[in-house]
């Protein structure tokens, strides 16, 4: 090791040899330390789009569930004595259905909770939106956090 202090060097812990301080990749063996520096941030878990995807189909679909039951509810009230309570029954479970699924796609896009991002799936399955969003979240199971 020399400290002559014109140009400091590092021994390399790959090869041994020293090298300048200012290079990033060993010249002797190659050794790349930028990568060695970065490593345990790169080595997190491979997150593919699939989970946000699905999060975004289930999500939409929670929201036309929730205007959808806000309306059929909202309608049905107006004719309440006409059989009306049964579409206001109608809407306010379809607007829990909606509420449910909007949970399940935040869960999905932020890839937690998988259990809950699937039931929020399901009950999105009468659209095609919400199935392929169901299917994109089951496949991905991995990326979530429990
Ligand atoms: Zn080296």
């Amino acid at each position: 090791m020399q400290s002559s202090g014109a140009q400091s060097t590092r021994n390399c812990v790959s090869c041994g040899r020293a090298f300048s301080w200012d290079a990033n990749v060993c010249p002797y063996c190659g050794h790349d330390y930028r990568v060695a520096m970065m490593g345990p941030q790169q080595q997190q878990k491979k997150e593919s789009a699939m989970p946000v995807i699905g999060g975004v189909l289930v999500l939409i679909v929670g929201i036309l569930y929730l205007i959808a039951g806000g309306v059929i509810a909202a309608g049905s009230s107006f004719f309440m004595g006409f059989g009306g309570g049964f579409g206001v029954a109608c809407g306010a479970i379809i607007l829990v259905l909606g509420i449910i699924a909007l949970l399940g796609g935040i869960f999905a896009i932020q890839r937690k909770n998988f259990a809950l991002a699937l039931i929020g799936g399901i009950f999105t399955v009468p659209s095609i939106l919400g199935l392929i969003g169901l299917i994109l979240i089951a496949v991905s199971k991995d990326e979530f956090t429990n």
